[in-house]
């Protein structure tokens, strides 16, 4: 892993999730490594050219720059999100401590805010997340096959200890979001999460398709092809095919809706099902 103390010159930009807000992010890159991380394509906003998972740039001063930048009212009461294109826990996270000290600054403006992880480190700092009024963690969890997970999310927290990690959260009365996503076919059971998400008290629940566009698709197909090459083709097939893939996430769809209504726990789904002319 390539390291390096970074100077940033602004901590806080516009969030591009729909409901838009704020974003902060630490790093840049991610040393959790996901095989379909969506924020690959902030290699070609900052130079870098090696392979994304291998370098991490660190925000050395950006608690310094946040202090000043929070003090103006055109942020006041915004909604800010923290790991919009890295993680924020992830493990450089243990050492160089930077989330922890940006959670500081934002203690004393308590601005609402939500933190996106796959990282059981968190924890650390419920002392502080307790401190802010309008606080909740959102934690991917998309499959509870252990094999699978660890290929395609090889240094992040196993889903055991996310788990753990978000029932500890709740019981301390913080909200608790859970991202199923990628939705995958075959390796995502659905029901089987539904039922993890209730015993930790999940609050809502968003999920998403496979989106193979980046180099995302190539990455996955090249690691995992080695342990489940049965199951890629069978992905493939689903995802690259039109009416394959519309079958396939349109019963999924369904699926999710009423797993919504019988463990009581809304979902926020984005299939793209909208989006007809990406298999063109
Ligand atoms: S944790 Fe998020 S940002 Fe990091 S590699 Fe995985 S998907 Fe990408």
């Amino acid at each position: 892993m390539k390291i390096k103390e970074i100077k940033c010159k602004t901590g806080i930009g516009k969030c591009g999730f729909p409901g838009g807000g704020l974003a902060i992010n630490p790093y840049i890159g991610c040393g959790h490594n996901c095989l379909y991380c969506y924020a690959r394509f902030m290699k070609r906003f900052t130079g870098h050219t090696e392979d994304w998972g291998t370098f991490v740039d660190v925000k050395k001063n950006i608690k310094s720059v946040l202090e000043k930048q929070m003090a103006s009212p055109r942020y006041k009461g915004k909604r800010i999100f923290i790991g919009t294109v890295t993680d924020p826990y992830q493990p450089i996270e243990k050492d160089y401590r930077v989330t922890r000290e940006i959670i500081q600054v934002l203690v004393k403006h308590n601005n609402p805010l939500s933190i996106l992880t796959k990282s059981d480190l968190v924890l650390r700092d419920l002392n502080l997340l307790k401190k802010i009024k309008k606080v909740d963690l959102n934690f991917t969890v998309n499959t509870l096959n252990g094999n699978w997970q660890k290929i395609v999310e090889p240094n992040s927290s196993s889903t055991k200890e996310r788990l753990k990690a978000m029932k500890k959260l709740t019981e301390e009365g913080i909200s608790v979001f859970a991202m199923m996503g990628p939705y995958w076919p075959l390796f995502t059971d659905a029901e089987s999460l539904f039922k993890e998400f209730k015993k930790v008290g999940v609050k809502h629940l968003f999920t998403e398709s496979f989106n193979t566009v980046g180099g995302n698709w190539t990455n996955l197909q090249k690691v995992a092809q080695k342990s489940y090459p049965g199951e890629i083709a069978e992905i493939k097939r689903i995802l690259f095919n039109k009416d394959n893939f519309y079958q396939f996430y349109n019963k999924a769809q369904n699926e999710v809706k009423h797993l919504s209504k019988k463990y009581k726990i809304p979902a926020t789904i984005y299939f793209g099902l909208g989006h007809a002319g990406k298999f063109r």
